[in-house]
């Protein structure tokens, strides 16, 4: 049994995402990271549908400004619109459910996680917050299903700094309400993305443990994007999870299942197996790491992570109950919508 923790859905059928063709969901597509037929096929209960409010930067002489403005980072989309693109994209997942209701499940309160063996439960999060104008926005986002949030993409906003950032500022003083916001509402902080800084205001200040939804190990390869030791540590001691995921920059070389699995290794090394989780950033990634193509090949990721050492039960935790268990002690608090 898998969870996801982030996957582009809704950018993959509204922007046509990370690929240009979009087909019915139910197909099995050849070359498609994920789909209907796919998910029955691996066992997959429960994906955290990312909502993401950018579109690709048109004018090629202000993306070059932007790039100045962060490290080592050459922007290709913006955040435009961000409110109205926020919601085409949950009318999207709406849609996903009403066209495929046999098969998928929009995940609102504790009771839909139940019996997803039949469905795949599909819960919606929110990467970068810029279509939120003010933290109490977050009320109105609950009410259309959202359960999670990042508060930056890789762009600075007025609410963190991101991990590109030139400032690395930590959280704003809206940054501030807007966690407490989520903490009153039992929605998930999600740390992928943010600055270090901000990264530590979050976990000093949120009273619910935030996670990484997709990140790998910052000291298997340093990218900006990776969780560090300490941060690692500080996750895990509050009870949240590390989705290890599947952009081949943040893997590094070789980019494949072996390279993960040690990345799952120096993540159990040092926050225990319980931080372990998977955000493949499937339909969100262009290139896909050897030989995990698809959300069917997770296998490989398996048998990779026992040559390493790891025993069933790591296994078993880092694809399910560790994101599953962590999902629910949010869940207990969604009551009413
Ligand atoms: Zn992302």
């Amino acid at each position: 049994m898998i969870v996801d923790l982030h996957e582009d859905i809704s950018d993959y059928f509204l922007m046509a995402g990370a690929t240009s063709v979009t087909q019915p969901f139910d197909k099995d597509m050849e070359g498609r990271h994920v789909d209907i037929p796919k998910y029955r096929k691996a066992g997959v209960r429960l994906v955290f549908g990312s909502i993401f409010p950018m579109v690709g930067g048109l004018n090629s002489r202000l993306m070059a400004g932007l790039s100045g403005m962060y490290k080592e980072w050459s922007p290709a989309s913006v955040p435009a619109a961000p409110r109205e693109i926020a919601i085409e994209q949950v009318k999207t997942y709406y849609s996903l459910e009403e066209m495929y209701g046999k098969h998928l499940r929009l995940v609102r309160t504790g009771k839909d996680l139940d019996g997803l063996t039949s469905k795949v439960g599909i819960l919606l999060h929110l990467e970068g917050c810029e279509a939120l104008s003010e933290p109490e926005d977050l009320r109105i986002f609950y009410r259309l299903g959202v359960r999670s949030i990042g508060l930056t993409w890789n762009y600075d906003n007025k609410y963190a700094s991101s991990c590109r950032s030139g400032k690395d500022y930590g959280l704003t003083g809206e940054g501030e309400a807007l966690v407490k916001m989520a903490n009153r509402l039992g929605v998930m902080v999600d740390l992928s993305h943010a600055g270090p800084r901000t990264c530590r205001d979050v976990l000093e200040l949120s009273e619910t443990p935030p996670f990484f939804s997709h990140a790998d190990a910052y000291s298997v390869q340093k990218h900006p994007r990776n969780a560090t030791d300490e941060l690692i540590r500080k996750v895990a001691r509050r009870r949240g999870v590390i989705g290890l995921t599947f952009i081949t920059s943040c893997i590094g070389e070789p980019a494949d299942a072996s390279r993960l699995a040690e990345h799952a290794m120096h993540i159990a090394r040092v926050g225990g197996a319980g931080a372990l989780a998977l955000g493949t950033d499937y339909l969100g990634i262009r290139t896909t790491p050897t030989g995990l193509e698809d959300i069917t090949k997770l296998s490989l990721l398996t048998d990779a992570l026992k040559r390493k050492g790891a025993d069933k039960e790591m296994a078993g935790k880092m694809m399910y109950s560790n994101a599953m268990n962590f999902v629910k002690r949010f869940a207990d608090s969604w009551g009413g919508w």
